[in-house]
């Protein structure tokens, strides 16, 4: 599945992506074309940074590979619309943040902004500081940022993300395998919201679960596929 599409260029490898199936939202296709790969990979090479596959950002982490990202954008296209709030945890290189914002922002039959929150909690300080200058390489997401529709915070994310309140997030994209899932993070997912989460421990079967919450709260969980994500760090356990 990885591989196939991988390209010398940003809008090739999202061609490619889309013939090879990996998305069909035209919304997705948008921001992804929006988003130029390339300004969150460490590298110049065009090689590198088109290719359908996940990169080393540092830290003993990956940016996602872009089939992922895809899925992800897919199933997340129906929460990620105006006016709705959405996190990224474990946001590493900013990549997802920055497609979930032209995916909820970008509203050409709107002529003003909602006041949408687009936030990524990320372990590392030093990958925060690295995604916001990663971000600020396109002046719309530097401007987005500047205006504060985009956030991006260290912390762990086991505690949910801080100064939000339960039932806020449209949708919430989780970019680490969580042992179990996180009880917070489903606290702060809203009415008829959505997370997609890889559930798993490191090295063996992980498997991409989507976790729906209804208009009365109720949850349902459907298994997408098998995955290898790098693992969401819990420092309680750790110490
Ligand atoms: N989705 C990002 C990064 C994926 S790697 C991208 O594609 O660029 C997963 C990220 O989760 C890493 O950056 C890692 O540091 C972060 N992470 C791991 N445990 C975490 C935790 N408890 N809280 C917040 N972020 C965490």
């Amino acid at each position: 599945m990885s591989w196939r599409s991988s390209a010398l260029s940003n809008s090739r490898l999202i061609a490619n992506l889309k013939s090879n199936g990996q998305f069909r939202s035209e919304r997705v296709e948008k921001a992804m074309l929006a988003v130029d790969r390339k300004h969150f990979v460490p590298t110049t090479e065009d090689e590198v940074a088109y290719m359908d596959s996940p990169q080393p950002i540092g830290y003993g982490v990956t940016i996602s590979a872009p089939h992922m990202h895809a899925m992800c954008l897919e199933l997340l296209k129906d929460h990620l619309k105006y006016g709705c709030n959405a996190l990224d945890v474990g946001s590493g290189s900013g990549y997802l943040l920055a497609c979930m914002a032209h995916m909820i922002l970008d509203n050409p039959s709107s002529t003003q902004h909602s006041d949408s929150a687009i936030c990524g909690i990320e372990y590392y300080k030093e990958l925060v500081e690295q995604s916001i200058e990663n971000l600020k390489q396109s002046a719309i997401t530097k401007q987005w940022l500047d205006e504060k529709r985009i956030e991006v915070i260290s912390g762990d994310a086991w505690k949910g993300y801080p100064n939000k309140p339960n039932n806020y997030f449209h949708a919430i994209h989780v970019g680490a395998a969580a042992a179990s899932v996180p009880k917070s993070l489903v606290n702060q997912l809203a009415f008829g919201g959505r997370m997609v989460i890889p559930v798993g421990p490191q090295g063996s079967y992980q498997s991409l679960v989507c976790i729906d919450k209804d208009m009365d709260g109720n949850l349902s969980e459907r298994e997408i596929c098998g995955v290898g994500y790098v693992p969401l760090v819990n420092p309680d356990r750790v110490k």
